[in-house]
């Protein structure tokens, strides 16, 4: 079996898909195939033309073979009550980002359906399920893999996949949002080994914040993987 990466664009969303859509079709040129697009599904305070623009947008990215993910709901923090001490700690060390973290089970799953209402919401009602669930920054609770695997999606943390069939991949990534300037040569050099190494289903993690400044770099990145033999998978694929 051939060697397998992801490519993985986080945070695509209402704000932000008018900037990025053209950067998706840029790493798609330069990767020769479409990737996994991870989409909040959340439009609360949007106009109606941004909405609709967003979920055209949407259609077109599938129509042209992106896979469409899903990425937790509003991919803030709503509040901070009812979270354990480590999910109150993840949630500081992540700006208010990690929405899953430490949450109870009821609390999870009711951010779970919220996020799959929204992804139907924009996708419609006929849209097939995501083929995976990534929690934003990947900061979790003990419950929430089991009821993403409920809802016949893959499960994603930092280190691994498993998908809906518990079939487990160890997978280490490659992320930059967030990483002190300092750091930046390491995390690069970081993904370069993982993608080298023989074993494993590494991901390239990007987010908006990545263009344009690194953009180069990831580039020559994904150039690596391609280089050392290494074919773009999907989700749906694994
Ligand atoms: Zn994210």
């Amino acid at each position: 079996m051939a060697r397998k990466f992801l490519l993985c664009f986080h945070d695509f969303s209402v704000w932000n898909y008018q900037k990025v859509a053209p950067i998706l079709e840029e790493l798609k040129d330069l990767a020769g195939a479409p990737f996994s697009v991870l989409v909040i599904p959340d439009t609360e305070n949007a106009t109606p033309d941004a909405i609709d623009g967003f979920k055209k947008t949407l259609q077109q990215l599938k129509a042209d073979g992106f896979e469409l993910a899903l990425h937790g709901y509003k991919h803030q923090a709503e509040f901070s009550q009812g979270r354990s001490y480590a999910g109150l700690i993840g949630m500081n060390l992540t700006n208010g980002e990690a929405e899953f973290a430490g949450l109870s089970e009821f609390e999870s799953s009711r951010l779970l359906h919220a996020g799959l209402d929204a992804w139907n919401t924009l996708l419609g009602d006929s849209a097939e399920r995501p083929p995976a669930f990534i929690p934003p920054t990947w900061y979790s609770n003990k419950f929430l893999p089991s009821q993403v695997h409920a809802e016949k999606m893959l499960y994603e943390d930092r280190y691994a996949l498993v998908t809906a069939k518990g079939k487990r991949y160890s997978s280490p990534v490659a992320s930059f949002a967030g990483i002190p300037n300092f750091m930046q040569k390491t995390a690069f050099k970081y993904g370069e080994t993982i993608l080298k190494l023989p074993v494993g289903l590494p991901r390239i993690a990007l987010h908006p914040v990545d263009f344009p400044e690194r953009k180069d770099r990831i580039h020559d990145l994904i150039r690596v993987a391609l280089n050392c033999g290494r074919q773009l998978t999907l989700y749906r694929e694994l």
